[in-house]
């Protein structure tokens, strides 16, 4: 059998047609749901995205395994806890899968891989000892060996020149123009006779469909071959919002979008890292209306559904469609100005922490839809037993789905997730209430005000908007002393060498580009 792992980056549960969104953004995946099983209340445990794949791939809440900032915040301490963690692509490969990244997160979100990035993975290049006076105990490496492992390195990282970003010409053209520029690399390739694991390949074009070109040639290579385990990393729903021209005119001329000028809410940020953000929604100009913005981020979802049909019918063609167990997810949601939080995802509301969760396999009865609480920590087990792999040194917060869909009993009667870059939060959320604790007396860092000073306390049913904060209602006493308990009940991580993952400038100088900053 297969897995094939799709996440589409701050995609938010809401705008996809299986959730109940009025627009067409998402006739693929919500024809794959149909055929497999959804989840209509899958959260994810935390707002970003390191933490939230190293959630995702450990089967642990960030609390216990120790990863909670994003990017260049996250600490030394936080990376010594990731050489110690099994990572389910290192349980699969020990299993037999071959293993395929197609993502440029890099650090520990490479471990276990074969491939990464559409070239050979190298395990001994991940991680360098640190150089600097680290908080742990130095490895014995001396000096002319980090250089060499560095100068390595930087042969293998894949070429990103086409990276999504705001100055990026690729990104300007429309979607035949993108095939062709696609078309061009691709004949390069053929005539240079590399494969997926030649020493050179055409530069990765990490839109969405050039991702899934990469993974379509993965998938042609192993199917029927050898078990692969398929992981594919979209960014087009994450800002910049890149989509196709077509695909923007297809939104705004079919679909009515709020008229209200963007430069209502530049002005409330005015200043700040927010205001920057906005600027970065889209590759050029700064759209007028905040509804050019949202039909940008509905076009960018369909961009990402075209490719996974693409990836479908693959699958279907290679004859390994009903052999493969195909998972889409996005790592975390995305505020489309809810909270007055602008086309970022900070916060703990659902509109950022709620994501959609589809899983199809011909051993799946179609059609079902589950409304259990289910979150990202679930996932590593799932995919683990329907693999019918176990692993002695994995230790999990979540629990098999499968024990869901196969008609076993569920006993979650709540979801909790947190947030520590843009805020410091912790939440506990029910079918009736949510309850929002505040972990410093700080204003968010991109906005440099407070979305809300003090803990927060919702009723869902009756304000499902998350709009009144009723705090001063007392049922919010026990929702704390769960929340509170439960962190309390996570085992925490040890921590381990002092390390410094070999790509980490790299890595991080792309996620500023993205808008990380
Ligand atoms: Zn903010």
């Amino acid at each position: 059998m297969n897995i094939v792992v799709l996440v589409s980056d701050a995609m938010r549960a809401r705008n996809l047609g299986c959730y109940g969104y009025d627009k067409d953004t998402s006739p693929w995946m919500d024809r794959i749901a149909a055929e497999g099983v959804r989840f209509s209340h899958a959260f994810s445990a935390i707002n970003s995205t390191d933490p939230s794949f190293t959630t995702m791939f450990t089967g642990k809440h960030p609390v216990s395994h120790g990863l909670r900032n994003h990017a260049k915040w996250v600490t030394a301490l936080e990376k010594s806890y990731m050489t110690g963690l099994r990572f389910l692509p290192e349980i699969l490969h020990d299993n037999g899968f071959v293993t395929i990244g197609l993502d440029w997160l890099g650090k520990w979100h490479r471990k276990g891989y074969d491939y990464y990035g559409g070239l050979k993975n190298d395990p001994a290049t991940i991680v360098r000892p640190d150089s600097g006076a680290g908080d742990a105990p130095q490895t014995s490496c001396e000096p002319p060996c980090r250089k060499s492992s560095s100068r390595d390195w930087k042969k293998r990282l894949p070429k990103l020149s086409l990276m999504p970003s705001r100055g990026n010409w690729y990104y300007a053209l429309g979607d035949g123009a993108r095939r062709a520029v696609r078309g061009y690399f691709r004949r390069r390739q053929q005539r240079s006779g590399k494969g997926l694991s030649g020493r050179k390949r055409r530069p990765m074009l990490s839109d969405a469909a050039g991702l899934t070109d990469l993974a379509i040639d993965s998938i042609r290579q192993f199917a029927g071959k050898q078990s692969f385990f398929l992981f594919v990393h979209y960014w087009d729903t994450h800002i910049p919002y890149t989509a196709p021209r077509s695909l923007v005119r297809h939104f705004l001329n079919n679909y009515r979008y709020p008229e209200t000028p963007t430069a209502d809410i530049l002005a409330k940020v005015a200043g700040t890292k927010a205001e920057h953000l906005i600027h970065k929604t889209t590759r050029g100009k700064t759209p007028g209306t905040i509804g050019e913005i949202m039909a940008l981020y509905d076009a960018s979802i369909r961009y990402v559904d075209e490719n996974v049909g693409r990836m479908y019918a693959c699958l279907e063609e290679s004859g390994v469609l009903d052999d493969t167990l195909l998972v889409i997810t996005a790592d975390h949601g995305e505020s489309m100005t809810e909270h007055d939080i602008y086309f970022d995802h900070h916060g703990l509301y659902d509109p950022q922490i709620r994501v959609p969760l589809i899983m199809r396999h011909g051993d799946i009865r179609g059609g079902a839809v589950h409304d259990e609480f289910v979150q990202h920590f679930d996932l590593a087990p799932t995919i683990l037993d329907m693999a019918g792999v176990s692993d002695d040194g994995a230790r999990f917060d979540g629990q098999s789905l499968m024990d869901l869909v196969r008609g076993g009993s569920w006993d979650r009667p709540c979801v909790f997730a947190e947030e520590m870059c843009g805020q410091q939060k912790r939440m506990i959320r029910d079918r009736r209430f949510k309850y929002i604790a505040a972990l410093n007396d700080e204003p968010c860092v991109l906005c440099r005000r407070y979305h809300c000073r003090t803990d927060e306390f919702y009723d869902l049913v009756n304000d499902p908007g998350e709009s009144r904060n009723i705090i001063d209602d007392p049922r919010h006493v026990e929702y704390k002393r769960q929340l509170e308990a439960y962190i309390e009940g996570l085992v925490k991580p040890q921590a381990g060498k002092s390390v410094v993952f070999a790509d980490e400038d790299e890595v991080n100088k792309r996620l500023e580009a993205l808008g990380y900053i």
